[in-house]
């Protein structure tokens, strides 16, 4: 670059020096030469003058003397001729041998009577002569000067001037040097400059603008440029993140596909929606092959407009209702939004009134069925209608019971219910229902014992924990022989209190322990029906320990016994609080 810039700067400077030496030469040289041939031809003038003037005074034989002597005083050649233009003396040559002189220029002017001049070349002598004449009486005198001087004055001019050309060719050259170095490093600079933001670093400067020149406001513009540019560049990339992450925080899986059907993204629930991975650069239907789908997507790309499907795959057990959108750029994004939890959810509804609806169905047939009988007198014998109203009385505590239930489970489930958690130690729970539960036991023959306990505090509302323990209790008084032991207690384990109750009836079948919390689930339900349970029991157990923080579980051995265990947080100590 620097030999290109060095080439164009001396050519350049070429051009400007042998414009100014031609310029030179024509207008100076000539003016000079000019002015030089007028100071000659004046001081010729006064030469001639002043010749006449001796020839004037003086006899014809002096004639050849006075020339010779004016021819060296002036320096030049001394003529004088007749009127009739015979040569009478010269001091040069031989008059006799000179031809008539009558017709040259300066000497028709002077035998006429004025001044006369006349430059031309010399028939007698062959070279260029500045001839001036002056009238004298019945002649006239001339003298000439040859203008060889002027040719030698001039070609030195012409000398100094190419001299003085050649050595500003040498400053040129020198001076394009130095400048195209100077210039080409800074070029050199951008060049940089403009290779790094061209891959990309935006953070790249060309920190050339230290002068003000035009580089440099080449250099300062680039660079406000490219300041620019980082900035947008760091603005896009922060929103692309930003959206990035708001995608990825969706529920819903979504992908996007480019104008070719090609995958350019997809968000972590799509990718955890499909456990054999998105394909990102290849057709969508490498990575989604469900038809529905890839309908809607075509659709969506085809119309312009965003196009709706629902979608079930049968291999997941999920279904999704997929909304296709076409993008800017001529791509499609599919939102899938997962209906599964809802689709389960309703299903867990519509089970829930099923089963209410069963559970209070058969106590209001036997209602119905035994007052209808009442009302149409149906028995007169007074025991029958004793026992009759009994029955009444018996499935209608059974529904009072039933709606009591429903009403706790729905109040914790809804958080209606109020916890008012405060630290409490795990001994002071078991003993508080071990203390008003013991009685109940003790109605069936049975004995309700604390077998170990601890100091530990868990944090816990007093009241729903009495709830759990109760209906724990319950069970194992319901479910477990008469006259059996119904153990309970708590300890310490893996950093969390776990709290027993612990029967040895008949135990439970392994195979309904996973479902034994969920409501209306019972193992035998005509023993529970039997013994007064609403199958809600368990259930209210596991909404209050969750809203606890803890878990609950049931273990069991056939013929020996279950035992029920739930573990809550131990709370944290005023003095742990004071250091965190
Ligand atoms: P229920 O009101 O029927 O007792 P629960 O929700 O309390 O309803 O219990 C659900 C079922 O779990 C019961 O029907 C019973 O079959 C079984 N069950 C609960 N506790 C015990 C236990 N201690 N021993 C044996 N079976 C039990």
């Amino acid at each position: 670059m620097t030999r290109r810039i060095f080439v164009k700067l001396f050519a350049f400077f070429f051009l400007v020096i042998a414009v100014s030496t031609v310029t030179l030469d024509f207008t100076v040289r000539r003016a000079w030469e000019r002015s030089l041939y007028n100071n000659i031809e004046k001081n010729l003038s006064q030469k001639v003058v002043m010749f006449a003037n001796r020839v004037r005074g003086a006899s014809p034989d002096q004639y050849p003397q006075i020339a010779n002597e004016t021819s060296a005083a002036a320096g030049a050649r001394a003529t004088i001729i007749t009127k009739d233009g015979l040569v009478l003396a010269d001091s040069e040559a031989n008059p006799q041998e000179m031809e008539n002189h009558k017709t040259r220029p300066e000497f028709i002017a002077a035998l006429h009577g004025n001044m006369g001049e006349n430059s031309r070349t010399s028939h007698t002598v062959g070279i260029d002569f500045l001839y001036v004449a002056a009238p004298i009486p019945n002649g006239a005198v001339r003298l000439a000067y040859p203008l060889s001087a002027i040719k030698e004055v001039n070609s030195q001019v012409r000398k100094n001037l190419i001299k003085s050309s050649l050595l500003a060719m040498l400053v040129a050259l020198v001076l394009a040097a130095l400048a195209s170095r100077a210039i080409s490093g800074r070029l050199r600079a951008i060049m940089v400059f403009a290779e790094k933001i061209a891959a990309g670093d935006l953070s790249a400067r060309v920190d050339a603008a230290d002068s003000p020149d035009e580089i440099g406001m080449v250099a300062a513009a680039l660079d406000r440029t490219a300041r620019r540019l980082e900035h947008s560049f760091h603005e896009v990339e922060l929103s692309r993140k930003e959206l990035e992450t708001v995608l990825n925080s969706m529920q819903e899986g979504v992908i996007a596909t480019d104008v070719d059907g090609r995958v350019i993204w997809a968000n972590r629930r799509m990718h955890e929606l499909l456990p054999n991975g998105v394909r990102i650069g290849s057709p969508l239907v490498e990575t989604l092959r469900d038809p529905d789908l890839l309908h809607a997507t075509e659709e969506a790309r085809r119309s312009g407009i965003a196009a709706t499907e629902r979608v079930s795959w049968s291999s997941a057990g999920r279904s999704f209702s997929v909304t296709a959108a076409p993008m800017p750029g001529g791509g499609v994004v599919a939102v899938l939004y997962d209906l599964s939890e809802i689709e389960r959810l309703e299903k867990t509804r519509r089970d829930f009134i099923a089963n209410v609806s069963h559970e209070l169905r058969t106590p209001l047939t036997s209602i119905q069925g035994y007052t209808e009988t009442l009302i149409d007198g149906g028995t007169s014998d007074r025991s029958s209608t004793q026992e009759f109203l009994e029955i009444i009385r018996k499935n209608a505590a059974r529904m009072s019971r039933l709606t009591e239930d429903l009403l706790t489970l729905a109040r914790v489930e809804s958080g209606e219910q109020s916890f008012r958690f405060a630290s409490v130690t795990a001994a002071s729970l078991v003993e508080e229902a071990e203390e008003s539960l013991k009685e109940q036991a003790r109605t069936r023959g049975m004995n309700l014992r604390i077998v170990e306990t601890t100091e530990e505090r868990v944090q816990a509302d007093r009241d729903t924990i009495h709830q759990v323990f109760a209906n724990l209790i319950d069970n194992a008084i319901k479910y477990a022989p008469g006259g059996s032991e119904v153990q309970l207690g708590a300890r310490v384990e893996g950093g969390v209190v776990e709290f027993f109750v612990r029967d040895f009836g008949q135990g439970i079948p392994s195979e309904h322990l996973p479902r034994l919390f969920e409501r209306f689930y019972r193992v035998d339900k005509a023993r529970s029906r039997e013994s007064g349970g609403t199958g809600l029991g368990l259930a209210i157990v596991k909404h209050i320990v969750r809203k606890h923080g803890g878990t609950v579980a049931a273990s069991s051995e056939l013929g020996k016994g279950s035992e029920f265990v739930f573990r809550l947080p131990v709370a944290v100590k005023p003095a742990e609080m004071a250091r965190a």
